[in-house]
């Protein structure tokens, strides 16, 4: 085993590690090799229906689980702390953080345009651990991974849930193209949606995951700037149904907020066909602190172009 530890199935929730002691009583030769031949095969069952290491650390799994990532990895997967912005959840710095009263902080850019939702909130930063849990379900199709995303979005939701008037809210998730749909074989806003509506109280939410569609693929957003981003998003989304929303409380989901074009778009549509307000709630978000940490690159280059610009 040389440091691995792995498990036998056991129909009790206490795993042991199959290098443990057999079950079978000893000196019965035959019965032993066949609980020796069963722990192999158990073992072996264990090592084709599960990856033996951890996704997200590479760390060899002790516990079945339909999710291939460690108790450690899972339980490093943090809030975003700090103070945000009140409306679009960016995290502050001095000096506005300096000057916040009550929790109504807001950014820079919300200031200068009050964002088409009332409110945005994300569970963790856009990085590391939580970006690769992401990445497991939308490119591995990992599916299980919904299902820890969706306690997070759920968490993310509870934070906006104070300013919600009257239940029960539209919950809508933000379409793919269907080209992409078919690609992928599932919405991964949706299914972190579903998987947050059985931790939030059922009432209070309504999910149409048909009531916005994507009617224009649109380029990656990178590179953009924030003018060409929202030229980039325009006329891609339309409203399937406006007839189901007018005067209603929205919230809309997704996995990821990066630039925040995606969804304010989303929710621009969704206000102009009729809803009264619309929330956002995203299991994660790329926060500005974070994007120039994780990537020093940036600043190196920015640093280059100054130099040659003189
Ligand atoms: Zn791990
Ligand atoms: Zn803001």
């Amino acid at each position: 085993m040389a440091g691995r530890r792995r498990v036998v199935f056991s129909s009790s929730k206490d795993l042991s590690p199959s290098d443990g002691a057999t079950v079978f009583p000893r000196g019965n030769s035959l019965v032993s090799s066949l609980a020796t031949g069963f722990s192999n095969v158990a073992t072996a069952l264990f090592a084709t229906l599960f990856p033996e290491d951890c996704r997200l650390c590479g760390t060899p799994l002790t516990n079945i689980s339909r999710l291939p990532v460690c108790c450690e990895c899972l339980s490093s997967l943090s809030r975003i702390d700090g103070v945000l912005c009140s409306i679009c959840g960016e995290r502050l710095t001095v000096p506005y953080a300096t000057s916040v009263e009550d929790g109504e902080a807001q950014c820079e850019m919300c200031r200068r345009a009050q964002p088409p939702y009332v409110q945005a909130a994300a569970y963790g930063s856009y990085e590391s651990g939580l970006r690769e849990l992401i990445h497991l379900l939308k490119y591995d199709r990992v599916r299980p991974a919904a299902t820890v995303l969706g306690r997070m979005l759920a968490e993310a939701i509870g934070d906006l849930r104070v300013c919600f008037r009257s239940g029960p809210i539209l919950m809508v998730p933000v379409p793919l193209h269907a080209r992409k749909l078919r690609q992928r074989g599932f919405n991964q806003s949706e299914l972190i949606a579903r998987s947050a509506l059985k931790i939030l109280s059922a009432g209070s939410f309504q999910l149409n995951a048909h009531m916005l569609e994507r009617q224009r693929e649109t380029q990656s957003q990178i590179g953009l700037s924030r003018h060409q981003r929202r030229e980039n998003m325009r006329g891609a989304f339309v409203v399937a149904r406006s007839q189901e929303i007018v005067e209603r409380e929205v919230l809309l989901v997704d996995d990821v907020m990066t630039t925040g074009t995606t969804v304010s778009e989303c929710a621009r549509v969704l206000r102009r066909a009729g809803a009264c307000k619309v929330y956002v709630a995203t299991v994660a978000r790329t926060l500005k602190g974070e994007t120039q940490n994780a990537k020093p690159q940036f600043e190196v280059e920015d640093a280059l172009v100054m130099a040659a610009h003189g």
